[in-house]
């Protein structure tokens, strides 16, 4: 898979939430084509009748949708009619209460669901579930499930991968990371990193592994690559991960730093997440930020080598057991950069098989491709 093919992948991912689908009701005219049944639905206020017919009551000359809260007539002085149209032409006025001419409430409330789809697409906050629900004249319980049901997510969350597709979608264009971010409607890279913590379904703060220790701050967001966290102990940044979610990426990192308080980003630590996330897009520069890096000693041994490495050239994993002195240990070189914690600085995606192959990559192959095509493309 090309770098190219990959961000089409994700802005074709990021579309589908777009895709609003309302529930079909089971209704038509068919089911409901006996006068009987049509009567037993306007006693019961069927809501799967509602766009199936209309009644009128001869008595007072008005006709109603079959939900019509509006007292029962006597059988009688019911008539049934297909549509408003009938009604009309029979001579009957429509009901003030439930307003048979207008669109049936199931394409009235396809309509309040996409007018919110909507609403949240332009907001530049994420609308409240209270405003929302106003908006579609629904009462908050109601309009949650209907959203629910028609989108596959809470409005909340539905505002959340929206925004983080058309960061990606951004990025995909080439605008600069900043640009991308703006123009998804973070004012600024801190609201960006703030809705990170959200699209964890809790709080980073909260999250907290092992017992004593240091404290290492973190934070998740989006870049060309996908999804990105990047950490920093009180010595300097201490990992750089990359993956598809969020959510793997906190495993991952938890299980990489067992015993330390992990805690998330604050507003201060936004301009260090933008730095590294500037450096992923473009790896040509230096990053000028002191790095902690732990390892056994042939580990740091392996990854200063890797380091080495100029951007837009690739070595093989012998060649790099070779570069350390130790051409025996290439299997120990190759596990060494499948440790590596820090994504793309240490660029343990410069190491090819001596084949030509890729091999693996920790965080995709997709994504090693990536990188490299990147970096090629720089220095031709
Ligand atoms: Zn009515």
């Amino acid at each position: 898979m090309t770098a190219h093919s990959l961000r089409n992948d994700r802005a074709a991912a990021a579309h589908d939430d777009l895709d609003v689908r309302v529930p079909e009701q089971a209704n038509g005219a068919g089911s409901f084509a006996a006068e009987d049944v049509r009567w037993r639905a306007v006693l019961d206020r069927d809501p799967a009748a509602d766009d199936a017919f209309v009644y009128a009551v001869i008595t007072t000359g008005i006709y109603c949708r079959p939900t019509c809260p509006s007292r029962r007539p006597l059988r009688g002085n019911a008539r049934f009619f297909a549509d408003a149209g009938e009604a009309s032409a029979a001579g009957f006025r429509p009901c003030l209460r439930c307003r048979p001419e207008g669109s049936a409430p199931s394409e009235r409330q396809g309509d309040a669901i996409r007018e919110a789809c909507r609403l949240i697409e332009v907001s530049e906050t994420i609308p409240s579930l209270d405003a929302l629900a106003e908006a579609a004249g629904l009462s908050r319980f109601h309009f949650h499930r209907l959203f629910k049901a028609a989108t596959g997510l809470t409005p909340k969350a539905y505002a959340v991968a929206r925004r983080a597709a058309r960061v990606r979608e951004g990025l995909a264009r080439g605008d600069s990371v900043t640009g991308a971010l703006y123009e998804a409607g973070f004012a600024s890279n801190g609201r960006f990193y703030a809705a990170a913590d959200s699209m964890l379904g809790m709080k980073p703060s909260d999250y907290r592994a092992g017992g004593r220790g240091e404290e290492i701050r973190f934070a998740v967001g989006e870049c060309s690559l996908g999804s990105i966290l990047v950490a920093e102990s009180g010595r300097g940044v201490c990992a750089i991960l990359l993956g598809d979610a969020p959510e793997p990426l906190i495993h991952e990192f938890e299980g990489r730093f067992p015993n330390a308080r992990l805690v998330g980003g604050d507003a201060a630590f936004e301009a260090r997440v933008a730095q590294v996330v500037g450096f992923v897009e473009a790896p040509h520069g230096k990053l000028d930020l002191p790095l902690d890096i732990r390892g056994t000693a042939f580990q740091q041994r392996v990854w200063k080598a890797l380091r080495d490495i100029p951007a837009g050239t690739t070595i093989t994993y012998k060649t790099l057991a070779a570069r350390i002195g130790q051409p025996e240990a290439v299997r120990g070189v190759a596990s060494a950069c499948a440790a590596n914690a820090i994504g793309v600085v240490i660029p343990c995606h410069r190491v090819v098989r001596t084949d030509g192959g890729l091999a693996g990559y920790r965080w995709g192959i997709a994504r090693k491709q990536a990188l490299i095509a990147r970096e090629a493309q720089k220095e031709g």
